[in-house]
Formats: C-alpha cells, sequence, structure tokens
C-alpha cells in the first residue's frame, strides 16, 4: 500500500496502518459467497490451514475438532520450516520448498511471526559428514543456497554452540521455525472472520452418503450436511478407511518435544546436532526435539502401544524433558540453567513412503483427505491447494504424485 507523501501520519503509524489493512482484506473473502458447504474434520495445522483457504474462496465452512485446536501432531511438532537434503527425491524436495513461499506469503496475510535465521546441521560420524556433503551438492543443484561452511564460520553465526570435532556444518539458510500453535490460531481466527464455524470437542463418527449428491456427518453433537469434507485428521489410523473408505497405510512413530521457559538468547538457528534439534523462539523458550527416540525398554514399548500422547506422570514428563536436555547441553553448555516448562509426545501422522496424501478419495468422491508429515512445512501450500481443487475444482499438477490411490512402497525415514 502507498502512503501519499502529504499524510500527517509518522512512518511508524503508516506501517501499522498498511499492516493493519493488508490483514483485514487477507480476512476477506476473495471470491463471492458460494453455497458450497465443507466440512474440515482435524483442527490441526492442516485442517486450520485448510479451513482458512476456503473461506477465503468463498466457501461456508465448518471445523469439527474432536479434541481442542492443536493438541495432537501439531503441538508436540519441532516446527522447523525446511526444505533440506530429506526432503526426496526432486518432485518431494520442489513441493517443500513451495511449503516455504507459502509461509512467506501467511506470514505477511496473518501477521504470523515466522523465525527466518536457517539451519545449521552435523554429523558425529565421518561417513555420515561425507555423505551430508554430497547431499549439499544436490540441494544446490536443486536451487537451495545452502552450504558447507566451516569452525570460523560456525562460531561467528552461533558463537554459544560447540561444534565439537567436525571441521564444516551444512548451513541451508533459507530455513525457518514457526510457533505452530500461534499459526493454527491464526488460520482458525481469520477463518472465522470470513464467517467459518468452528466446533472443538466434537467428533465426526460416521458419514452416509446422501441420495442428492451430500454427505451427512455423524458427529457427537448431531449431523451436519455438507457437499464435502476434508479428512485432516492426522495420525488417526482408522479417519481416512472409516469415514472415507480408503486406507492409507502409515507408520506413525512418536516424538517427544520439549519446550523451556522464556530464557535469554543462546542460538539463532536451528541446530541440528548429533541425536537433538533446538531452536529458540521469538518469545525465549527453547524448543528441543529427540532424534533416536525414547530409550527401547519392554516398558516403553508396552506405553507406545497405546499411542499416548502425555506421559503416565508429570515425573514422567520431566524425566524425559532432562533427558533430552542434557543431550542438548552437550552442544549448547549455557542450556544448562534453561528450565523446561512442557514436555510433549507427538504422533508423526506417516504415510509409509514418506509422502503426503492429499486429494479426492475413489471410495467416496465428496471425501478429500489430507495427511503428512512435515506438515508443518507445508500447511500453506496444502492449503491453499486443496482450497482451490475443493473450491473451484482446479486440479493441482504439483499434488499428482501424492493422490490417495497411489501404490504406497515403504520407505523408511522418520
Ligand atoms: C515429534 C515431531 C516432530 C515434527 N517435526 C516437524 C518439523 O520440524 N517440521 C515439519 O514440517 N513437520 C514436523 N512434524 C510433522 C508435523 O508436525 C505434522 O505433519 C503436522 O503437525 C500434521 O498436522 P495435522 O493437522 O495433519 O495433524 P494433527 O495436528 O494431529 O491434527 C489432526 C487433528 O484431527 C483430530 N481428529 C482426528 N480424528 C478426528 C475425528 N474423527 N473427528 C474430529 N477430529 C478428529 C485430532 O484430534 C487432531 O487434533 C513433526 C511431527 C512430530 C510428531
Amino acid at each position: 500500500m502507498d502512503i501519499p507523501a502529504s499524510t500527517n501520519l509518522s512512518r511508524r503509524t503508516a506501517i501499522k496502518l498498511a499492516a493493519a489493512i493488508a490483514f483485514l482484506s487477507s480476512c476477506t473473502p476473495t471470491k463471492k459467497q458460494s453455497d458450497k458447504h465443507v466440512a474440515v474434520i482435524g483442527g490441526g495445522i492442516i485442517g486450520a490451514s485448510i479451513a482458512y483457504h476456503l473461506a477465503k474462496e468463498g466457501v461456508h465452512v465448518t471445523l469439527i475438532e474432536k479434541d481442542d485446536l492443536c493438541t495432537q501432531a501439531s503441538r508436540g511438532t519441532f516446527a522447523w520450516i525446511n526444505a533440506t537434503w530429506a526432503k526426496q527425491p526432486r518432485h518431494y524436495h520442489a513441493f517443500n520448498q513451495n511449503g516455504l513461499t507459502g509461509w512467506r506469503r501467511v506470514q505477511s496475510e496473518l501477521e504470523i511471526p515466522v523465525r527466518w535465521q536457517g539451519s545449521l546441521e552435523w554429523f558425529s560420524s565421518v561417513d555420515r559428514q561425507n555423505k551430508l556433503i554430497n547431499q549439499i551438492d544436490e540441494q544446490i543443484a536443486w536451487g537451495e543456497p545452502a552450504q558447507m561452511i566451516g569452525q570460523d564460520k560456525l562460531k561467528s553465526l552461533e558463537p554459544n554452540v560447540i561444534f565439537g570435532t567436525v571441521d564444516q556444518a551444512a548451513y541451508s539458510p533459507n530455513d525457518g521455525a514457526v510457533d505452530p500453535v500461534l499459526a493454527t490460531i491464526k488460520f482458525i481466527e481469520a477463518a472465522k472472520s470470513m464467517g467459518a464455524v468452528i466446533k472443538t470437542n466434537c467428533s465426526v463418527d460416521s458419514v452416509k452418503q446422501l441420495k442428492n449428491g451430500q454427505s451427512e456427518l455423524s458427529t457427537t453433537a448431531g449431523d451436519l450436511v455438507v457437499d464435502h469434507y476434508v479428512i485432516a485428521t492426522g495420525a488417526n489410523p482408522e479417519a481416512p478407511q472409516h469415514l472415507a473408505g480408503v486406507t492409507i497405510p502409515q507408520r506413525s512413530t512418536p516424538g517427544v518435544i520439549a519446550l523451556s521457559k522464556p530464557h535469554k538468547r543462546l542460538i539463532n538457528r536451528i541446530i541440528v546436532a548429533p541425536g537433538v534439534h533446538i531452536h529458540q523462539r521469538d518469545d525465549g523458550r527453547i524448543v528441543l526435539g529427540e532424534q533416536a527416540g525414547a530409550p527401547q525398554t519392554q516398558a516403553h514399548n508396552e506405553r507406545l502401544m497405546h499411542r499416548p500422547n502425555q506421559f503416565p506422570s508429570e515425573e514422567y514428563a520431566r524425566q524425559h524433558g532432562q533427558r533430552i536436555l542434557h543431550i542438548a547441553e552437550q552442544f549448547v553448555p549455557q542450556m544448562s540453567n534453561v528450565e523446561i516448562e512442557n514436555v510433549y509426545i507427538g504422533w508423526r501422522p506417516l504415510p509409509i513412503d514418506g509422502h503426503p496424501v492429499i486429494g479426492r478419495s475413489q471410495a467416496q468422491p465428496n471425501a478429500y483427505l489430507a495427511i503428512m508429515h512435515s506438515g508443518v512445512s507445508l500447511a500453506p501450500i496444502v492449503g491453499e491447494l486443496a482450497a482451490k481443487e475443493i473450491a473451484l475444482g482446479i486440479e493441482a499438477k504439483n499434488l499428482n504424485k501424492y493422490r490417495p490411490d497411489r501404490s504406497f512402497k515403504t520407505i523408511k525415514r522418520y
């Protein structure tokens, strides 16, 4: 927005005003209100982004979440926005690059704070480090500004981090990190301001196909008749089969995320060190994610069979938080006085080939599936493309590799 030179507003007020106008215009449906009614099942970051983008297309949206908003994978996530070497093959890498572009768009549309400071990654084994060097060459060939950098540069970027004996680490300056709960709430608030209805503590239990072509969702708060419904139910293993007649082979794995109390700034970038991932948010909270997973004991395995998202007691949560904090202290010794505030268990919604499942169900064409890992990196682009497919019938060709009816090959990644 251009501010006229003759105005009496200070530059700061003018910038604030321009931001407020940009926000308000992003919360106005870009299209005339349509008659279509779409239910979005699942109030994590994927369902929230799809609801926002559908509302922008003028669709009448009802989002239904069985718990509170953002209590599952989208809370127990490390929330690193990236298109790094692990995003294979090239089409999936390119899709994640679109994810980063999408975040820059929604960041300005909805004023979502994203910390774009890049990431630093290295391994302890020489063989793995050599492989990383090749992977960074591939990243460069695929358009990433990634590079291997030596100890002097590493120290100047992160003076509080000990990089050990490695002589270089991978620097990916395009990466960012976000507070996923805040981002989900921002999507939801914007969707609501455009007329979306949000129902929490309400579960969709079954779906009936009606003769007039619509679908009737049976929910714990009564029946709802819609034209389409989106299954953004994360790692819930039964939902796709139960609600859309599609089997999505998933290999959900748990991860533990520890969140500290606010602390003075210790690190600037996302640190992907051997055994632990670390970043520090703008509010000072440090986010710690384990890489190896909890120790494989019989007691752990038995507990995990029931896919808990909470620890059996506060003491267990504390112990896991301290376990991860101690790994992080090897790399950032000043973290010894960091206090852990919360520890979460997140279950990755992970189709067995490691790629997203996005698109209509062949068995039930009113159903649209959106189930994926890297859902934080992908939320804005998935929301945008899914909304265009559902609301306007515009097929997004870059989703063709991720359709629910593909044949799934097992690829072990996480
Ligand atoms: C430990 C961990 C680390 C991760 N790190 C990263 C990372 O660094 N970067 C990245 O991009 N991604 C990361 N991910 C993946 C990312 O967090 C997920 O892909 C993303 O959060 C998925 O969002 P979602 O909305 O699909 O799922 P969820 O957040 O799980 O939301 C699904 C919702 O559906 C609801 N639901 C289920 N069934 C029903 C029903 N029948 N009726 C109503 N509601 C229902 C659930 O209650 C839930 O709230 C990580 C995940 C984990 C677990």
